[in-house]
C-alpha cells in the first residue's frame, strides 16, 4: 500500500489556542473544578482526554456553579451566554476562535449599518448559532439555494452575506453564486470567512485524491471542517470514510484492492490518532508512507486576554506561559517502521490569505 499524508491536517491555530487554553488552566490552577462550554473543539478524544483530567463540559451556563472559570469553546458564542455567564460571576475564559471572531464582528458592524445578513452555514451548528446572536433581527441562514425563495428581504440593496468559517468552499460558492443571481446587489464579506485552514485541507484533498483509491479522514462526526473533506474528496470522484481513530476501519473498504490511500484529519483531530491508523494500515498490508505538502501554515493565535488576565491576578506572568503549537512529527518511527519519502511536491495553490 502507498499511504500520503496529506499536509496541512489535523489541527489549526484556533483548535491549537481552544486546547492550549484549557491545558494550561489545568496546569495552572490544579485542584480548580474547570467548565468548558460545549465541546472545546468538535473531537471526541479531545473531549474525552479533557474529560478524564477532571473538566466538566455544560451546555448551559447555569450549570457551571457561581465563581468558578469556564472557556467558551472554539466555536464562538452568542452574548446572551457572555452576559449570563457574567451574572452568575463566573470567570470566563473566552477560546472563541479570533477568525470566528471575525465574522461577528461583520455581523454586528452590517446589522448597525442597516443591512440583513445572509449567513451561509448549518443552522444548528454552534458557531452560526454563536454569529446569529450578535444580530438575530437582522439575520437569517441559508443552507442550500432551495432556501433563497423562503428568505424575507427588505430592501434587496441593503443585503449583505457571511459564511461559516468551515464550509466547503465548493458548495459555498454555489450558494453564493445562486444568491448573487437571485439578489444582483447582495455585498460580499471585506475578507474571506472561510478560514485559511479550511481552505487549505479542502485543497490539499482536492490536489492529492484524484490519483487515490480512498480517502481517509481522521475526524469526528460532528467536526463540520471533517465531514466536509469526505465530500471534496467525493467531489473530484474518490470514496473517503470519516472516522474517530483506527477503532473504526473497517477492512472490507480495501477488499477492492485501495492501493493509494491518502490519509488527512479534519482541523480538530489529534496527530497520534493518524498515526495509529497508519501504523495499522502498514502491519496489515505493508507499504510506504509519503506527505504531500501542498501549503505551510505559520499561523498562531495569542492566548485570550481573560487568561492572561486571571494569570496575572494570581501572580503569574502571562509572559512566562506560551502557545504549545507544534507541527506533525513526521518519522518513520511514529507512522510505522517503514520507508518514508517526503515528497516536495507543491501545487501553485491560490493565494488565499492567512496560512
Ligand atoms: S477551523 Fe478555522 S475558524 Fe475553526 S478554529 Fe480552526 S482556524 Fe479557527
Amino acid at each position: 500500500m502507498r499511504l500520503i499524508l496529506a499536509n496541512p491536517r489535523g489541527f489549526c491555530a484556533g483548535v491549537h489556542m481552544a486546547i492550549d487554553v484549557v491545558d494550561q488552566v489545568l496546569d495552572l490552577f490544579p485542584g480548580e473544578e474547570l467548565y468548558v462550554y460545549h465541546e472545546i473543539v468538535h473531537n471526541r478524544h479531545v473531549v474525552g482526554r479533557f474529560i478524564s483530567r477532571g473538566v466538566k463540559f455544560v451546555d448551559d451556563v447555569d450549570e457551571v456553579p457561581a465563581g468558578k472559570i469556564v472557556v467558551f469553546s472554539a466555536h464562538g458564542i452568542p452574548p446572551d451566554v457572555r452576559a449570563r455567564a457574567r451574572a452568575r460571576g463566573l470567570t470566563a475564559i473566552d477560546a472563541t476562535c479570533p477568525l470566528v471572531t471575525k465574522v461577528h464582528a461583520e455581523a454586528v458592524r452590517y446589522a448597525r449599518q442597516g443591512y440583513q445578513i445572509l449567513l451561509v452555514g448549518h443552522k444548528n451548528h454552534q458557531e452560526v448559532i454563536g454569529t446569529t446572536g450578535e444580530a438575530p433581527d437582522a439575520t437569517q441562514v441559508v443552507e442550500s439555494p432551495d432556501d433563497i425563495p423562503g428568505l424575507t428581504i427588505r430592501d434587496p440593496e441593503k443585503l449583505v452575506y457571511l459564511t461559516q468559517t468551515t464550509l466547503s468552499t465548493d458548495d459555498a460558492g454555489l450558494i453564493i453564486e445562486a444568491l448573487k443571481r437571485a439578489f444582483p446587489g447582495i455585498k460580499s464579506p471585506p475578507s474571506e470567512d472561510i478560514c485559511y485552514a479550511t481552505t487549505n485541507r479542502q485543497h490539499a484533498v482536492r490536489t492529492i485524491a484524484p490519483e487515490c483509491d480512498l480517502v481517509l479522514v481522521i475526524g469526528s462526526k460532528n467536526s463540520s471542517n471533517s465531514v466536509r473533506l469526505t465530500e471534496i474528496a467525493a467531489n473530484v470522484g474518490t470514496p473517503a470514510r470519516l472516522l474517530d481513530d483506527v477503532s473504526e476501519v473497517d477492512w472490507s473498504w480495501f477488499g477492492t484492492g485501495a492501493e493509494t490511500v491518502l490519509v488527512t484529519a479534519g482541523a480538530s483531530a489529534p496527530e497520534d490518532l493518524v498515526a495509529s491508523l497508519c501504523r495499522a494500515l502498514l502491519a496489515r498490508f505493508g507499504g510506504t508512507i509519503e506527505t504531500r505538502d501542498v501549503f505551510e501554515e505559520d499561523v498562531e493565535f495569542a492566548q485570550p486576554g481573560a487568561l492572561r488576565k486571571l494569570m496575572t491576578d494570581r501572580g503569574i506572568d502571562p509572559r512566562s506561559r506560551r502557545l504549545r503549537v507544534s507541527a506533525p512529527t513526521v518519522t518513520a518511527e511514529a507512522y510505522g517502521a517503514v520507508p518514508l519519502t517526503v515528497s516536495a511536491a507543491r501545487t501553485n495553490a491560490p493565494d488565499v490569505g492567512h496560512r
